[in-house]
């Protein structure tokens, strides 16, 4: 079984910054990168309010905010964002060139056995996954809006899938 240590999350808008706050949230090293630089820092702003409004609730203290804004970065570009990632999650705009472009590019600067997901509400992972370099490591991974509320994730599997790519 694959141990997560480090997660790319590529897109930082409503989405992508919600995976990356639950990632960061659960321990993991989150790396949050975005073809437009002003996302990031918004993603940042909207991650900070959310974890403030959970102080103000009683449901987190401010150290585990802390460490979870600690393992939250924001990387400039994709290859930084990527560089040793063991699973990366998409969270780009809903259109199949797109994701199939960047999901490339993130198998290319990520570690050799990393785990790729898409988080589209309504493509066909399978049609996605024909243009991958390692379908056989790529899954649908579909959150739900808002990330930090909704305590659900849709696990969509391709017929290229490998069975360690759903079982991890
Ligand atoms: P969004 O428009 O809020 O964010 C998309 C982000 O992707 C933007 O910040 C944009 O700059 C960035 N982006 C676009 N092209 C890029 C590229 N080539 N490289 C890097 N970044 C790029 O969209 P969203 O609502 O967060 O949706 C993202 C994905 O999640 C979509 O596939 C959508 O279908 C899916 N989804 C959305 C919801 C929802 O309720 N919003 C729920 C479940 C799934």
């Amino acid at each position: 079984m694959m141990q997560v240590r480090r997660v790319a999350v590529i897109g930082a808008g409503t989405m992508g910054a919600g995976i990356a706050q639950v990632s960061a949230m659960a321990g993991w090293d989150t790396r949050l990168t975005d073809a437009d630089a002003t996302a990031l820092p918004a993603a940042r702003e909207r991650i900070v309010r959310n974890l403030s409004g959970a102080i103000e609730r009683g449901k987190l203290d401010t150290d585990a905010r802390d460490a979870a804004l600690g393992r939250l970065t924001l990387s400039p570009t994709l290859a930084a964002a990527c560089d040793d990632a063991d699973l990366v999650i998409e969270a780009v705009v809903e259109d199949t060139g797109i994701k199939q472009e960047v999901l490339a590019r993130a198998a290319r600067a990520a570690d050799p056995g990393a785990l790729f997901a898409t988080n589209t509400s309504s493509l066909s992972i399978t049609a996605i996954a024909e243009r991958l370099p390692r379908p056989e490591r790529f899954l649908g991974l579909h959150f739900f809006n808002p990330v930090h509320i909704m305590k659900l994730v849709e696990i969509v599997v391709h017929p290229g899938a490998a069975d360690a790519t759903r079982d991890e």
